[in-house]
Parts: structure tokens; sequence; C-alpha cells
């Protein structure tokens, strides 16, 4: 699994609450970013919790 997180990100912070092994806030940009490439297998369900919890809908999934 692989996961981006567009421009459309507002910023919310809830993805990096959920897990914060995978996302992390950007101080910079002002939005969200990914820390790996690819996503553990452990952690792709919270992965797919945070895309579906994500109001913005900017935490795109490549299974
Ligand atoms: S949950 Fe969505 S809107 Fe909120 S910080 Fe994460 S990517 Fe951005």
């Amino acid at each position: 699994m692989k996961v981006t997180i567009t421009d459309q990100c507002m910023g919310d912070r809830n993805c990096n609450e959920l897990c914060p092994e995978i996302f992390e806030y950007d101080e910079d940009k002002l939005l969200s970013i990914v820390k790996m490439d690819v996503i553990p297998k452990h952690l792709e369900d919270v992965v797919r919790q945070a895309a579906k919890e994500c109001g913005a809908e900017a935490i795109i999934i490549e299974e």
C-alpha cells in the first residue's frame, strides 16, 4: 500500500493523531505529509481509517 496527501489537506491533524507513525504535520507547507513510501502491513487498517475520516478527502490510497 502507498499513500499520498493532496493539497486539499486542511491541516486538522486528525490523521496525525490516529497514526503518528505514518502521518506528520509539516509546519512549513501547512499540511500533513506521509513519512514512508510503503505502508507496513500492520498499519494498513489504521491508514484506511484515517483516509475514511479525512474531512477533506485528501488521503489517497493505492493498494
Ligand atoms: S485528516 Fe486529512 S485534512 Fe486532516 S490533516 Fe490529515 S490529511 Fe489533512
